[in-house]
């Protein structure tokens, strides 16, 4: 390798060039605030997504039977810290959802009810698995049996969010959106709870005239639900060392767009490529497309989720999940479902892709790991929405049984999200995708294999090597992607700008990058971003370090860059993109 860039026959692993963060020196603040200067919760819950609000929504069901714990927990027994302007304002999911937890978690709600609420769109009652040899053809496949959706329900987890919001605040919750958990807070070796950020702050840190000093939130107990690995998650697995004798996490990335469609989709769709990605090895491409049917029982609106996925493994740095579902939207079994409708969504967001041997310990003293933060996301099934929902129940119901003990150790959540369908359902596939490390041709049979032996054979624990070691080079994926015209294909900052993004232009900078670095990971950035977020200058040089410039106001805080190389950290409450149906 050389020592001047990184590289090595033109190849060079994001790695190399780790983002300018100690998250343990900055995102952990060591003891609270005097009394006088805090907020004191009973349990605090960092993240109103799915599993953040179901902790809240079980928590709240548990405590109004009992009024004498919920006395103890005080004013606000629990609170829910959200860095989006409302709920919902940032999750985005598929979504088809396993209905189970969440018929257990309200089971007064029928899935008549859901659909009136307005997010849920309808039961699956077809399907269809295509392979797509190119941009023309497809050829229908017998549904493998991780892919059978029948029975299952399509959702927006950006609705179903702001649904358990009003839930939740009805029940006795305090939800504090536009709020950023920025530290965690430890001491003795007990996290005691969160720090809001500060607000109005300049783009050098400097405070504005507007500027509002974060506060400690102090609490019996601390939830992370933060999704995708997040902030503070990251920062508590090494403080207490979580990840110890796990597998790194992995992750893939998921562009979607909604569609008003002239007629209603009757099925599921899901397609394995591999068109529109490349098959030989070298690109290190896996992935796959999604649409399903939404019908908007409101408006009466007959609506499609499409949406593309991709292991963020891959080796070209010229790889972009965006242009790459707008490729996709050119196959006439796409055409044919879209053409004539409307875009009425954008959104983009990272998922953990490890599965259960890259499971955090999901327990330290003082607080809980649950959902994404915690990596329980089935990426056979493309299913983590059930698991959120179960795993908020039961982390709820064992700080309940901890807080009428009296006791503070939440372990038994451990045995109780192992016995539970997360548990049993990630076990099953718990080596089911790292063959495809491999590549997409070498892995498949093995893929196949642990399919349909349900993870038997072959058996033992397979391991996973991180994303961000994967050596990059700049290849020609990049050659096929087609021009947006502005109608049906679109460019990345018109996608953004109907997110309804809305950060500060001179908030301070929350990505944490290297800006001088090989030509390799610059463009890796460049592409991979799906808000357009890095640029490199045009006079910079073909080879070598080149100038990284981050426009980071356009960041949707999807999370993907900490899998290549950076780090998303919390932006000011408020900012960031407001889903609505995504
Ligand atoms: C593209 C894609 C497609 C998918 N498709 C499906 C599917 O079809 N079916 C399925 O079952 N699953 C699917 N999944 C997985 C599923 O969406 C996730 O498992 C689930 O939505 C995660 O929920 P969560 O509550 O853990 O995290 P999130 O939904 O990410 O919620 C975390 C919340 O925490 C907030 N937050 C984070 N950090 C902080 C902080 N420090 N301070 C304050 N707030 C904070 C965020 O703003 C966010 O609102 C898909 C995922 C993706 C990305
Ligand atoms: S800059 Fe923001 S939108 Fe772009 S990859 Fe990073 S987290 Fe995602």
């Amino acid at each position: 390798m050389s020592a001047h860039n990184g590289s090595h026959n033109g190849k060079v692993a994001p790695a190399a060039f780790p983002p300018p963060v100690d998250s343990r020196a900055e995102f952990i603040k060591r003891g609270l605030d005097p009394e006088d200067e805090l907020i004191e919760v009973g349990v605090a819950i960092v993240g109103g997504g799915t599993a953040g609000l179901s902790c809240a929504n079980r928590l709240l069901q548990l405590l109004g039977d009992d009024p004498e714990t919920m006395e103890r927990l005080g004013e606000v027994p629990v609170a829910v810290v959200e860095k989006a302007k409302t709920c919902g304002g940032h999750n985005l999911s598929g979504a088809v959802m396993r209905p189970g937890p969440l018929q257990e978690l309200f089971p007064e709600l029928s899935r008549e009810d859901w659909r009136k609420e307005g997010f849920a769109y309808g039961e699956v009652t077809k399907e269809a698995v295509y392979l797509l040899p190119n941009g023309s053809a497809k050829i229908r496949i017998p549904t493998p049996p991780n892919f059978k959706n029948h029975g299952n329900e399509v959702v927006s987890v950006s609705a179903m969010a702001r649904y358990q919001q009003r839930e939740a605040e009805e029940a006795g919750a305090y939800i504090l959106t536009e709020t950023a958990a920025t530290q965690l807070v430890v001491e003795e070796g007990r996290v005691v709870g969160v720090r809001s950020g500060d607000k109005g702050r300049g783009r050098d840190g400097e405070p504005l005239s507007n500027f509002e000093p974060g506060t400690d939130i102090k609490a019996q107990a601390t939830v992370l639900a933060e999704g995708c690995w997040g902030h503070l998650t990251g920062a508590a697995i090494k403080e207490f060392d979580l990840a110890s004798g796990r597998e790194p996490q992995v992750w893939e990335l998921g562009v979607k767009e909604v569609w008003r469609v002239p007629k209603p989709l009757e099925r599921v769709i899901h397609t394995l490529g591999p068109w529109p990605l490349k098959l030989s090895s070298k690109y290190g491409h896996v992935g796959g497309t999604w649409i399903y049917p939404m019908k908007d029982e409101k408006s009466g609106d007959d609506l499609v989720s499409i949406g593309f996925v991709i292991d963020l493994e891959y080796a070209d740095a010229t790889t972009s999940a965006h242009d790459l579902l707008q490729q996709f939207k050119l196959h006439p079994l796409v055409k044919g479902i879209l053409e004539g409708g409307e875009r009425v969504a954008w959104g983009a967001k990272a998922l953990p892709g490890g599965g259960y041997w890259s499971m955090p310990k999901l327990t330290m003293p003082g607080a809980l790991l649950v959902g994404d933060a915690g990596g329980m996301v089935d990426t056979v099934a493309l299913k983590g929405v059930h698991h959120c929902v179960m795993s908020g129940k039961l982390a709820a119901e064992s700080i309940y049984a901890a807080l009428v003990r009296g006791e503070s150790s939440f372990e038994s959540y451990e045995d109780a999200i192992e016995e539970s369908v997360v548990g049993k359902e990630l076990y099953e596939v718990r080596n089911t995708r790292q063959p495809f490390q491999k590549g997409f041709v070498a892995g498949a049979p093995l893929v196949n294999l642990m399919m349909g032996t349900k993870g038997r054979f072959p058996g033992g624990r397979w391991s996973w090597h991180r994303n961000d070691a994967k050596p990059m080079f700049v290849g020609d994926t990049k050659d096929k992607y087609p021009k947006p015209d502005g109608k049906y294909t679109f460019d990345k900052l018109s996608s953004v700008f109907i997110t309804g993004n809305a950060t500060r232009d001179d908030a301070p900078n929350h990505i944490r990058v290297q800006k001088h670095v090989p030509r390799e990971i610059a463009e890796t950035w460049r592409w991979m971003c799906p808000a357009g977020v890095y640029e490199i200058p045009e006079d910079a040089p073909e080879h070598g370090v080149v100038d990284v410039i981050v426009n980071y106001t356009n960041c949707v805080q999807c999370g993907a860059i900490t899998a290549k190389g950076g780090r998303l950290t919390t932006p000011e409450g408020g900012d960031g993109p407001l889903y609505q149906v995504t």
